[in-house]
């Protein structure tokens, strides 16, 4: 810890990386955790999304069950301490793989959500953004597929099993990962690829790397890594942040 907040205050370029650790105590589901949806649900590929009419269906009824938690969702005291962090002008960028809007809502404006969002649904063909509560709603009522306008297939914004991450968002990421004096991974596991590699990149240039995470991740075994505190992110994250951005 003393590591952690020593590097804290020399750092004014942080990338911070975080993962499904950080929401689980705002009350969103860890997809991928031994209670998640993943092992009880068939995910659906975007192939299928795109083809399949029933593919179709699934997945918006998939999205429709956890669709209450996120709305619901606040974020916590380690989304505060990340947003703090940018108040300070120590972060380079925020890179989070969750989907459930709370960095935003935090106040972090610095931000890519690699994994796309829940917040909005778009047009798989002529990309046009909309909210989602009244397509969760409509589907709620007819059990139909939203489609756009346009005559595309409506879909949350998030980045589908077999879909490709933006391009716009992997660039920015990686010239964050290329400029950073210090890399914190919060709440990962480190095991979702290409995503996982952008701390790797950073840490690979000599950058500091410390992981915060409860459970074990796929990085703690490199010789790349500098610091690893094990413990929920929500509670260690804050102390670190807290004993080196003091309040104004
Ligand atoms: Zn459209």
């Amino acid at each position: 810890m003393e590591k952690l907040t020593a590097c804290l205050r020399e750092a004014e370029r942080i990338l911070v990386f975080t993962g499904a650790g950080i929401s689980t105590g705002s009350g969103i589901p860890d997809f991928r955790g031994p209670q998640g949806i993943w092992k009880t649900q068939q995910p659906v590929d975007y192939r299928d999304f795109m083809t399949s009419p029933a593919a179709r269906v699934r997945y918006w009824r998939q999205k429709l069950d956890g669709w209450q938690s996120f709305r619901d969702a606040r974020p916590n005291a380690a989304h505060a301490a990340v947003a703090d962090l940018e108040r300070a002008g120590k972060v380079e960028l925020v890179v989070t793989q969750n989907i459930d809007g709370l960095h935003r809502a935090a106040g972090t404006s610095r931000l890519v959500e690699i994994h796309g969002t829940n917040g909005a649904v778009e047009c798989q063909r002529c990309g046009e953004r909309s909210a989602p509560e009244p397509h969760f709603e409509a589907f709620g009522a007819t059990g139909e597929a939203p489609a756009c306008a346009c005559g595309g297939w409506l879909k949350p914004a998030t980045i589908s099993f077999g879909q490709s991450l933006r391009q716009e968002d992997l660039a920015r990421a990686s010239e964050a990962a290329a400029r950073c004096d210090l890399v914190l991974a919060l709440g990962s596991t480190l095991s979702v690829y290409p995503a996982a590699e952008l701390p790797l990149a950073a840490a690979r240039r000599g950058v500091p790397y410390f992981i915060i995470n409860r459970g074990p991740t796929e990085h703690d075994d490199l010789p790349l890594v500098t610091g690893r505190l094990e413990g929920d992110v929500v509670d260690l994250l804050p102390r670190a942040v807290a004993a080196v951005c003091s309040a104004p």
